[in-house]
């Protein structure tokens, strides 16, 4: 259970959106790198994903108007901008509270994410469950992991122990297992500004 205050999920630090790409290599969890990289060779992230992103983004102490910037210079590279204004800019407001019920939205943590199921062009969940082994494999291979690590954490995924194929792909690429147990992405990423920063 994390409270909205808990200081593992909100950033103290403002975080600028032209971090995020390096960010996303050293600090993100696979299930918000994957949603990173979908967003930026697509150009697009259906609502689930804009959803689960847009609050982490929120949680890791990007400012609203930055995000906003963000995602509309990444959908404007195949739509027109008053087209992500009218349909899409809400979804980034409501997470920051600002139209509609105007609550203050907390990240989402993994037990949520994990029960989540992506369809086909989505790119939301979580990528342990919901990789197949040999996608999950080349994934992690691309990303630099050797071969030994690789298939210890696929097959904790493959048992079905998605939290823990995380906590071990963190820990092969920060040569020390995260401060937390994995529970949420938020606390996945301040575990790891606390070892690179
Ligand atoms: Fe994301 Fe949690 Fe899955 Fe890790 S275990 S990829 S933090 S949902």
């Amino acid at each position: 259970y994390f409270p909205e205050h808990d200081r593992t999920i909100w950033s103290n630090t403002e975080t600028p959106v032209d971090a995020l790409d390096e960010l996303s290599k050293t600090s993100y969890p696979l299930c918000m790198r994957t949603l990173h990289e979908a967003l930026k060779s697509n150009y697009h992230l259906k609502n689930s994903g804009r959803v689960q992103y847009g609050l982490f983004l929120k949680g890791i102490g990007v400012k609203m108007d930055e995000a906003l910037q963000m995602w509309r210079t990444e959908f404007t590279k195949k739509i027109d901008a008053d087209k992500f204004d009218k349909e899409y800019a809400y979804t980034i407001k409501f997470i920051y509270g600002k139209v509609g019920s105007q609550k203050n939205y907390t990240p989402m943590g993994c037990s949520k994410i994990i029960s989540n199921i992506a369809g086909t062009g989505e790119y939301h969940g979580c990528p342990y469950r919901l990789m197949d082994s040999g996608t999950l494999k080349k994934k992690l291979t691309s990303y630099g992991l050797l071969a030994t690590d690789v298939s210890e954490i696929v097959s904790l995924a493959e048992e079905h122990h998605y939290q823990l194929a995380c906590a071990k792909c963190f820990e092969v690429t920060h040569k020390i297992p995260p401060e937390h147990p994995v529970m949420h992405p938020n606390a996945y990423y301040s575990d790891s500004r606390s070892i690179i920063d």
